[in-house]
């Protein structure tokens, strides 16, 4: 008897030898779980991109049927789909967000000034991309655990409501 060779992919295994294993790797079935079992790491958010840049395939839309499957150029989701991802994609994006704010709270005010930064840039740019940006989060924020603003020294002040007074004739030196 000799060795098998297991294949996570397809979950199923086979006597290993050259032949086999060519036929295997490029046969149908394991090429669609290979990228099955891809998709399912894959964000909702970059799948939702990649959808929306396809073109409906209407084959799949009218009959429900497409030989391509899942390897199709086409999108497969209807717009039922789309809002049901993209509102997948906000959850996701909300518990990631309260993940890094429970770590916070653990590590202390310490913890890391970028990913304070990454997280203020993601949530500006998801409050714009849904066209929600409210007063609230376009007014500028401290880092948690800063001192109070009187006790900063002026450099680390947040400029007042439509920027700072020019003095007209300062020179910059
Ligand atoms: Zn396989
Ligand atoms: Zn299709």
């Amino acid at each position: 008897m000799g060795k098998r060779y297991f294949c996570d992919y397809c979950d199923r295994s086979f006597q290993d030898n050259l032949h086999n294993r060519k036929k295997h790797l490029n046969g149908v079935q394991h090429l669609r779980a290979k990228k099955g079992w891809f998709d399912r790491f894959r964000d909702a958010a970059a799948v939702l991109v990649e959808e929306q840049n396809k073109r409906p395939c209407r084959k799949f839309l009218q009959t429900g049927q497409c030989d391509f499957g899942s390897n199709c150029r086409f999108s497969h989701l209807t717009e039922r789909d789309l809002e049901r991802l993209s509102a997948q994609v906000h959850e996701e994006r909300r518990s990631r967000e309260q993940q890094q704010q429970q770590l916070d709270g653990a590590d202390g005010p310490e913890a890391g000034i970028e990913e304070w930064l990454e997280r203020r840039a993601s949530r500006l740019s998801a409050a714009q991309s849904s066209g929600a940006l409210s007063a609230k989060s376009s007014v500028f924020q401290y880092p948690p655990g800063w001192p109070p603003v009187q006790e900063l020294p002026p450099s680390l002040r947040a400029p007042p409501p439509g920027g700072w007074a020019l003095q007209s004739g300062a020179q910059w030196g």
